[in-house]
Order: structure tokens, then C-alpha cells, then sequence
């Protein structure tokens, strides 16, 4: 996944935008235990500010979560957005330096969705708002049916009652 840049380093002010439909390059599922649905959704614009070109992504992924509360699997939906910048030098790109090196006529994006990606993956998704989860009884989807299982009886407020403490040593005479 690339975007060519021959045209927009020429010259400062420029700025080209292009559309994304294709297969996810692999960094993108390395990011995620959930397998990619479809293909990749991206936004791509690069603008040349003179000295860097300015990256600019925005995308959708369609990924196949578990719902961390019913634990069923459903559609989930990561949008992401990320901004870096380019600047035309040799070498790899240093990890101490805020920018990102390239050469030539192409960027290569895999890396930069992958970890825009990465980040907006919600750690434990629901499948709803309002998902009700599982009965920590019987294990019965409470978003399907219910079940007879009753509350506990004793909540631990009412543990609480029962505790004794010791005498307040305050009050102890001499
Ligand atoms: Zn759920
Ligand atoms: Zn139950």
C-alpha cells in the first residue's frame, strides 16, 4: 500500500489526494487478534509544506471482535486517522526523530495505518451500548432470554453488618 508522491515533491503547496479500495497489507492484521473483514477504506492526502510532505489518512476497518461482556462475535467498525510527515533523505527512518524517511517517487503507508489502526482498536469491545452480557450464574445471553436465576441474597452491604470490630480503643478507661 503506497501513494505516489513524483508530482506533489516537486513543488511547495501542492497537495493530491487519493482513494483506498484494496486488500489490508499484513502489518494491518498483525495488529489485531480480530480477523479484517473486506477490503481497506482510505482517505490519503500528501501536501507538500516545502521542507516535508504532510501525510494526512483517514480509514475504516471492519473487523470481527468478540464482545467482551456476551462474548458473542460480531461486526465491529475501527475508524482511524493519522497525520505524519515525510521528509525525502536517505536511510531508513530514525525512531528518535519526528518524521519519517523516504525516497524516491513512493510512500510506502503500511506501517503508518497499521499503527493508526492499531491504536483505535478498542481494547474490550461491545457488541452494544447496552449489551447485557452473560448470567454470572447460569451463563444464559441476557441479550436473547432470561433466566430464573435469583440476585445473591446477601450483598456486601449487608456482610458489612456483620463484621465486628474490635473495641474502640479510644474508649478504653485506665
Ligand atoms: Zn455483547
Ligand atoms: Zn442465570
Amino acid at each position: 500500500m503506497h501513494i505516489r508522491v513524483l508530482d506533489v515533491k516537486k513543488w511547495a503547496g501542492r497537495e493530491e489526494r487519493q482513494n483506498f479500495f484494496e486488500e489490508w497489507p499484513a502489518a494491518v492484521q498483525e495488529r489485531t487478534e480480530y480477523p479484517l473483514q473486506g477490503l481497506a477504506e482510505l482517505d490519503v492526502s500528501v501536501r507538500n509544506t516545502g521542507g516535508a510532505l504532510i501525510v494526512e489518512i483517514s480509514g475504516t476497518a471492519h473487523v470481527l471482535a468478540v464482545c467482551s461482556r456476551c462474548l458473542e462475535p460480531f461486526d465491529l467498525t475501527v475508524p482511524f486517522t493519522t497525520v505524519e510527515e515525510f521528509r525525502e533523505e536517505p536511510g531508513p527512518s530514525d525512531p528518535d526523530q519526528d518524521y519519517y524517511r523516504f525516497q524516491g517517487d513512493k510512500i510506502v503507508l503500511d506501517d503508518i495505518v497499521a499503527d493508526a489502526f492499531g491504536v483505535s482498536v478498542p481494547y474490550a469491545p461491545y457488541c452494544q451500548p447496552d449489551c447485557k452480557g452473560l448470567c454470572p450464574m447460569c451463563g444464559t445471553n441476557l441479550n436473547r432470554e432470561t433466566c430464573d436465576c435469583q440476585e445473591p441474597h446477601d450483598s456486601p452491604w449487608s456482610l458489612l453488618g456483620q463484621l465486628k470490630f474490635p473495641d474502640d480503643p479510644s474508649s478504653s478507661h485506665h
